[in-house]
């Protein structure tokens, strides 16, 4: 039962937002879901014929239920009703709820699968939970008498730190649904009424937050089968621990990690959240002042959301969305307005007008709201930072940071020249935050634990180093004539290497290793200065925030303008590598517990193979005027592979000029079993591209980016090592073998994988010339047997321990 919901607004703005909201209790699953909102020129209304289109794009059969705003948006709705047809007209539900709290029921009850009406009839019941909750619950909610000749009974505590919100109560409804059973749920913490099982909107009244114990009495046939499903359910904090959920890690006991590379020495930055003076009145003409400081901000927080999609991901990226979204506020611009009028200056206007909001989030009950006001601060001083604040006094904006943990967003707006260095008590290297400081160039050790922390918070100086993962306390003189040699040491190496980023990379005894750039979009690949070819264009980008995948023809002139800015070097376009934790809105997808092992990749690709046939035809195109490597990601079987090529096949047949002559074809090793089986795979390929960053998270069964398995989760561990052996022996002579994971970019581990039998390292743009320097002084010979030594080694600390 798929039943589609629309959307009508005066506002689009309005639509938009709700609809995210929305969103966010799916995790990224759902049914169509349509807006009609506001006027063509961007104005407040609503448009008959627009609702109408919508009406006929949402159906698929099972029934669309349509939500609307105030006044006229109901008429405009009826009026769209006469202009569908006959047989649509009949299954959509015109629904009275209120358009927020109905829309957000709507899609969990419309994505459990329920029937039009119930969802609508859900979405009227909406406002159950709040009216309760403010002491007028309606009668309905009181409780109703259960036969009881057949009763089961049952108790669970809530698990999940945002209590049984929206998502894990709709998977407790669709539990419950078919089941001969009436189902009665009492909050007994809060010694609250029954309410009934079967309604998303009355187990939302139960008001069920983490740690509160809820009773299950269940009559009817099914009653034992009912009780046994909701235990199971909440013993599994109903699916959420397999979810990202934005509680803080546990600062963990810690070793430190090296997380980017760079020597940095300095005084102690205050820690937490660094504030910025507001600065004196300027005289002029406030509003405009503000206006262009806020421009300013705007385009850099886009730059930074726009580099934060291509090498950490969608969902990270939303955040600076987020902030954008704070910064053109119209409430919060109201209220700036009524301050600026009143004779305030820009600063102290927009100051006192953030500091409200962040100030009325800090007292939020929730913790995840209260933890957004780090993010309103965060705007905020961007902001006064554009119109002439400093970071405040006590050294808050010069220094070694020292820090728990560092969110993406401050991560994004830490200042390299006044941030010497990043110690963190917590974190990981592939942690978003280290991702971006190594971005940033900004050197970091984390996972230090809270008792160095605490000693270096406590310090004068730290001497940092980000390479080999040292954080020194008070260093005394010897030791800082040795960082500041290796500062030293390390400035010379960067700009030698800079001087020769457009030799090849030749190691001293004439092997030639091909140093690619990770790429994108077209700016990255300009950034690649001196890359011998893009070893991984990440796609996904292209899909990514859209309400529809792209069309052959916008993917081919994407695929094109990289190639161009690649200036006729050859581009490795790996083919969509979305699904499991990154879904796509327009390809609605059950939710899965796993994610990462579940239907991502190529998985994805062979089962939309629409999607893939145009994206391969895209590529097919570009290839007959630029070298073009195609490559599927996370193959796990050689069926895999042929289905793959075949759709390429049919691909280069819809083009219809033959097979492009310089178009290779090649798989990403990210799957334990495709290294292990790479000889089988062999035949097939010109080369293996090993994603080392999902092999090692297979390989160790340590999800990337899960801070507390980071220390586990580490490329260098041998198990990691034997397998990139393995799939460099099965590759035989004619397999290129490539690495375009985190790890390729490490110049310590260069000699390492070349000795391992791989000959290109494909790396993120900031590091292609350091990495072709430590080519350079690789000895194949002696790299064979530092390989050999790695491979025999216990763990990942001996092997980096080789390594230096
Ligand atoms: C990898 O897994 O190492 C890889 C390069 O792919 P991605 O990081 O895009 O998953
Ligand atoms: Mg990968």
């Amino acid at each position: 039962m798929t039943v589609g919901i629309v959307v009508v607004s005066h506002s689009r703005a309005l639509a938009d937002a709700a609809v995210a909201l929305a969103g966010e209790m799916l995790h990224g699953g759902g049914g169509p879901l349509e807006v009609a909102a506001g006027l063509d020129g961007g104005g407040f209304g609503t448009d008959a014929v627009a609702i109408s289109e919508a009406v006929a794009a949402a159906d698929a059969g099972d029934g669309v239920v349509v939500l609307m705003d105030l006044g006229s948006a109901v008429l405009s709705a009826e009026l769209a009703l006469e202009m569908v047809d006959d047989d649509v007209r009949g299954r959509v539900v015109l629904c009275p709820a209120p358009l927020v709290e109905g829309l957000i029921v709507a899609v969990v009850s419309a994505a459990g699968g329920a029937p039009a009406t119930e969802v609508a009839q859900e979405a009227s019941d909406a406002l159950l939970a709040k009216s309760g909750h403010l002491g007028a619950a309606p009668d309905e909610a009181a409780p109703e008498q259960v036969v009881t000749d057949t009763e089961e009974t049952g108790t669970f505590t809530v698990g999940m730190p945002h209590g049984l919100h929206a998502r894990p109560a709709a998977q407790l409804v669709g539990a419950l649904r078919g089941l001969d059973a009436d189902v009665r749920l009492r909050n007994v913490s809060l010694d609250g009424p029954e309410v009934s099982g079967a309604s998303l909107s009355r187990v939302a009244t139960l008001g069920a937050l983490q740690g509160h114990e809820i009773a299950v009495r269940a009559a009817g046939t099914d009653a034992a089968e009912a009780v046994r499903r909701l235990l199971a359910l909440a013993a599994d904090d109903f699916g959420e621990s397999a979810l990202p959920v934005a509680v803080p890690s546990p600062v963990p006991v810690g070793h430190p990690i090296p997380a980017s590379p760079g020597i940095g020495i300095g005084p102690v930055r205050a820690t937490g959240t660094v504030s910025v003076t507001v600065p004196e009145p300027v005289p002029g003409d406030q509003h405009g002042r503000l206006d262009d400081a806020r421009s300013s901000v705007r385009d850099h927080l886009r730059a930074v959301r726009d580099r934060a999609a291509r090498e950490i991901g969608a969902a990270e990226a939303a955040i600076f969305d987020a902030q954008v979204l704070l910064l053109d506020d119209p409430e919060v611009l109201a209220d700036v307005g009524t301050r600026l009028d009143a004779g305030t200056d820009a600063a102290r206007a927009w100051a006192d007008a953030l500091d409200d909001v962040a100030g009325g989030l800090a007292g939020a009950a929730d913790e995840y709201l209260r933890a957004r006001a780090a993010d309103v601060r965060d705007v905020r001083d961007q902001v006064l930072r554009a119109l002439g604040g400093v970071a405040a006094a006590q050294g808050a904006g010069e220094g070694i940071l020292v820090a728990d943990e560092l969110t993406p967003a401050e991560a994004a707006v830490l200042d390299p020249a006044s941030t010497p260095a990043v110690v963190l008590a917590g974190s990981s290297p592939t942690a978003h935050a280290a991702i971006l400081l190594r971005a940033r160039g900004v050197p970091a050790v984390v996972g230090v634990g809270a008792a160095l922390a605490g000693r270096a918070r406590e310090a004068a100086v730290l001497a940092v180093d980000g390479s080999a993962g040292e954080v020194v306390v008070d260093p005394d003189p010897a030791t800082l004539a040795d960082f500041r040699a290796r500062a030293e040491a390390l400035g010379r190496h960067r700009e030698e290497a800079s001087r020769l980023v457009h030799e090849p990379a030749v190691t001293r005894d004439g092997t030639t290793v091909l140093v690619g750039v990770n790429v994108g979009s077209p700016a990255d690949a300009t950034a690649g200065v001196g890359a011998d070819l893009a070893g991984l264009v990440r796609t996904e980008f292209g899909f990514l925030d859209r309400r529809e995948a792209p069309s052959v023809d916008e993917q081919e002139a994407a695929y094109r303008a990289i190639g161009k800015a690649m200036d006729g070097r050859r581009i490795t376009l790996r083919t969509l590598d979305v699904g499991g934790d990154k879904p796509l809105d327009y390809l609605p997808m059950p939710v899965e517990a796993n994610p990462f092992l579940g239907v991502r990749g190529i998985r994805l690709a062979l089962a939309r193979p629409q999607l893939l046939a145009d994206q391969l035809q895209a590529i097919v195109r570009v290839a007959h005027d630029h070298p073009v490597d195609v490559m599927f990601p996370m193959v796990a079987g050689v069926d895999e592979l042929a289905a793959a090529r075949r759709a390429l096949d049919e691909a280069v047949e819809t083009v219809g000029r033959g097979r492009p002559a310089d178009l290779r074809v090649g798989i990403m090793v990210e799957v334990p079993a495709a290294a292990l089986k790479a000889a089988a795979f062999a035949p097939d390929v010109d080369f293996f591209s090993i994603g080392t960053n999902d092999l090692t998270q297979y390989t160790l069964a340590a999800e990337r980016g899960n801070d507390a398995v980071a220390a586990l989760a580490d490329a260098l561990d041998p198990g990691v090592l034997a397998l990139i052996k393995a799939t460099a022996d099965g590759a035989g002579d004619h397999v290129l073998v490539a690495v375009c994971g985190e790890l390729a970019g490490d110049e310590q581990a260069a000699a390492l994988l070349v000795g391992l039998g791989v000959r290109e390292l494909s790396v993120a743009p900031g590091s292609v010339a350091t990495v072709k320097q430590a080519v350079r002084d690789v000895d194949l010979a002696k790299a064979r047997e530092l390989a050999a030594a790695a491979l025999a080694c216990p763990d990942a600390a001996a092997v980096r321990a080789l390594l230096r």
